[in-house]
């Protein structure tokens, strides 16, 4: 470790952070565990020359030790590229995230991982398992076969995860927005929770033509609680505790304080290890890691995902999110 990062550790020591989060607070980390996927969306937020790679096994042993010292228990929320498609998932990451830390587990996943994995997964995370999030794409799956998988993870799960949540991404993709209705009747006919994204480009949110603006406040019925749609607001100027109860760490170690702090930090490490530098929180890998004693106001224009919202890190009043 330099000495900048050993300063670094010292000024931003978790010692100082304190014991409990706030009232609501539900502490999250995203772990975007591998670069690659084993689909090609056409509408995907990432490139295909960052949708590659995976992580070396001590990596994954280095990280899960860091989040095995986080204060607490937290939600450990995994995704990828595809965190399927990482052929140590279930075998190591898993087996070793359920042994060596207390943690919640969810997932993100494009939902092509065979049954025989997928029992797999649910018999380790057992009573850990929170949440599934799948994504249907329907450019790499058909909904008839995306949805009978559905309903065997609903028996693999009631068997090992009762008290787990599913739930079915479905991005809107512009141009295709009016066959998502009948996507939704068909998910909910299954008695699964569908959940709509607004399509994101870099910098903003896609958009959309009048006429499928139209379809897509059908679609949600005007809503925009992020329990029920993904639009991609901004927080702009509220309190978030991104960098103390939530961070996002990418496949080699290296954490930032959230999605879109990622994004505007993307850099070498040794460049990022500044004090002053609030987005990069250092490396699970390097020893350089620690959590920021406090949040602090979002200087963001968008918030691409909804975990800080529906985990109560950004404190939002009902209103408050602009953007819409
Ligand atoms: S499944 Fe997800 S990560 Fe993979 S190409 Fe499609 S949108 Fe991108
Ligand atoms: S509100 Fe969203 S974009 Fe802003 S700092 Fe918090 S997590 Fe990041």
């Amino acid at each position: 470790m330099t000495a900048l990062a050993k300063l670094t550790r010292l000024l931003r020591s978790s010692d100082r952070q304190p014991a409990r989060p706030p009232l609501g607070v539900s502490p999250t980390v995203e772990w975007q565990v591998a670069g690659r996927c084993n689909y090609d969306c056409t509408y995907c937020i990432q490139s295909r020359a960052t949708r590659v790679g995976a992580p070396e096994q001590a990596s994954v042993d280095a990280i899960i030790g860091e989040f095995a010292r986080l204060p607490g228990k937290w939600e450990i929320k995994m995704s990828g590229g595809e965190p399927f498609a990482y052929r140590g998932f279930v075998r190591h990451l898993i087996t070793e995230l359920v042994a060596q830390t207390p943690h919640d587990i969810s997932v993100l996943t494009n939902f092509s991982a065979p049954l025989d994995i997928l029992e797999r997964f649910c018999r380790l995370t057992g009573d850990r398992l929170r949440i599934t999030s799948a994504s249907l794409h329907l450019e790499f799956s058909e909904l008839e076969t995306f949805l009978a998988k559905a309903r065997a993870y609903r028996e693999l799960r009631t068997e090992h995860n009762p008290q787990s949540t599913f739930v079915v991404n479905s991005v809107l993709v512009p141009g295709k927005v009016a066959q998502q209705a009948d996507v939704k009747a068909q998910v909910e006919a299954d008695g699964f929770c569908y959940f709509p994204q607004l399509m994101k480009i870099k910098g903003g949110v896609f958009p959309y033509a009048k006429h499928e603006v139209r379809h897509i406040e059908a679609l949600t019925g005007g809503s925009h609680d992020p329990r029920a749609v993904n639009r991609a607001p901004s927080y702009q100027g509220l309190m978030c505790h991104a960098g103390a109860w939530y961070f996002v760490v990418d496949q080699t170690g290296r954490a930032y304080s959230c999605r879109t702090a990622k994004r505007f930090a993307d850099k070498p490490a040794e460049d990022a290890i500044t004090p002053d530098d609030p987005a990069y929180m250092g490396s699970l890998v390097d020893g350089t890691f620690a959590l920021h004693s406090e949040g602090g106001v979002c200087p963001y224009p968008i918030c691409p995902c909804t975990v800080p919202a529906n985990r109560g890190i950004v404190v939002r009043k009902p209103d408050a999110a602009r953007g819409r």
